[in-house]
């Protein structure tokens, strides 16, 4: 397993990868792995001939008021974990490879970067498909492997991938969970004991309104209520809860099959997000 931190070099492995005729993979992430990295990558694995695996804390995805500086880190684990899997290059750039002095250009999937999570993180998907646009431009995957947790995430990445007519497949990952049922994040070792508990409740409020679903429930407003209820009385602040078409992001009417929950809280400091299908 190779690690490379320029740019330069990296295309240069990629090109004679290329020359060899070898399907390339990709899973792009922000580091301090997790199973939920971990299935990604063995999907990719799967699929192709030379696995990438980007680590990357992507500083233009964050707010100014969020948490870049303090987001976990531990190459040295990730490195160990990545080696077991088989992943034959990890890019690891720093800042300034990826965004060098007078850095200007980026690109946006307008109007969805600013719904669900773009609305309380309006520069966040701009960041993300800049950076995964210059991955996809460096290391030239002919498929990229994305989770469902970031399920907005992936929609916009799709999206873009489409209209700007680039030449990889995505493919997505189904959400690792705890054993409680929380998805698992980097950013749950931010929780306090008492938060990691309660933070819990938020995949039991999305499988309850998924159970009400089954039983008859087609209104979006009631499915809200109640999701919003057993979430404040773990002490959970909504940021929001959300029922939306699973390929447009638009809001539905009636909940029916495709429809996508979706729900971001805070727990103390901690925004946390989730997300089911019906
Ligand atoms: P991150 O390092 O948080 O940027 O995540 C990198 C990739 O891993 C993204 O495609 C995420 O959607 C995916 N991912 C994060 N958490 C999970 C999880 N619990 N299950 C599946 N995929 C995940």
């Amino acid at each position: 397993m190779q690690l490379v931190r320029s740019v330069s070099q990296a295309k240069k492995i990629i090109a004679s990868i290329k020359k060899r005729g070898m399907k390339i993979g990709l899973v792009p992430t922000m580091g301090y792995l997790h199973e939920g990295h971990l299935s990604l990558v063995r999907i990719a694995r799967k699929k192709c001939d030379f696995l990438v695996v980007s680590v990357f804390v992507n500083p233009t995805q964050f707010g100014p008021e969020e948490d870049f500086r303090k987001y976990p880190r531990d190459l040295k684990r990730d490195l160990r974990l990545l080696k077991l899997e088989g992943v034959d290059l990890v890019f690891y750039p720093s800042v300034s490879q990826m965004y060098p002095d007078g850095f200007r250009t980026y690109v946006e999937v307008v109007e969805w970067s600013r719904l669900l999570c773009g609305a309380s993180r309006p520069i966040h998907f701009r960041g993300v498909t800049t950076v995964v646009l210059k991955f996809f431009n460096i290391v030239q995957p002919d498929i990229a492997v994305f989770g469902s947790k970031d399920f907005q995430q992936a929609v916009i990445i799709k999206k873009m991938v489409k209209e700007l007519n680039l030449n990889v497949r995505i493919v997505t990952g189904r959400i690792v969970r705890e054993s409680d049922g929380l998805a698992m994040s980097s950013r749950n070792k931010y929780l306090s004991e008492k938060e990691r508990k309660n933070a819990a409740v938020l995949y039991q409020s999305l499988k309850s309104v998924k159970r009400a679903y089954k039983k008859g429930l087609r209104k979006p407003r009631p499915a809200v209520e109640m999701m919003a209820k057993m979430i404040e009385q773990k002490g959970g602040g909504i940021d929001y809860i959300q029922t939306v078409d699973k390929d447009t992001l638009e809001p539905v009417k009636k909940l029916k099959k495709g429809t996508l929950i979706a729900v971001a809280v805070f727990f103390g400091r901690t925004r946390l997000i989730d997300n089911i299908l019906l």
